[in-house]
């Protein structure tokens, strides 16, 4: 079985054990999100679902996605664009982080396991139980900047 398909049934069956009742629509969304590219915003992902299947509406995408954001198997991003995205959130070990291009909107992934000290040391130290974190740190690309100093 595929790291992807694992993820799935790995969030369908967690969600059932908290109680929520198996909805096959709700399955086909996370299906969809799991499949699909990373940081997709509400709109992109409905936009995806619809294709397939149109009796699903964008409330119960946008319900599934806060959904999977509570317990811990997706988490939001911030780009500064002006949409709240998300993204699966399938690394226990350590997460990867953002930065993102002000002038041309890339984003790097990064990863750093400091990163992930400072977040469990600043939870125990006030008892808080952390199911994600979000780091973004925004500036100018190498590209961009190569492509400014050409001009001068
Ligand atoms: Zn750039
Ligand atoms: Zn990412």
């Amino acid at each position: 079985m595929n790291r992807k398909l694992i993820f799935k049934k790995k969030i369908i069956s967690e969600l059932a054990k908290n109680g929520l009742r198996n909805s096959s629509k709700r399955n086909f969304i996370i299906t969809a999100f799991v499949a699909s590219r990373k940081h997709l915003n509400a709109d992109e992902l409905y936009a995806i679902v619809k294709k397939i299947d149109a009796g699903i509406g964008f409330v119960t995408v946008y319900r599934t996605l806060k959904l999977l954001v509570h317990y811990g198997f997706a988490r939001e991003v911030d780009f500064k664009d002006g949409f709240t995205r998300y993204e699966i959130n399938d690394e226990p070990a350590v997460q990867h982080d953002h930065l993102i291009c002000i002038q041309c909107g890339s984003v790097t992934e990064f990863k750093d396991p400091a990163i992930e000290r400072l977040k469990d040391k600043a939870s125990r130290d006030t008892r808080f139980k952390p199911v994600f974190h979000r780091l973004e740190i925004f500036g100018i690309c190498r590209q961009c900047r190569n492509t400014k100093k050409k001009q001068h």
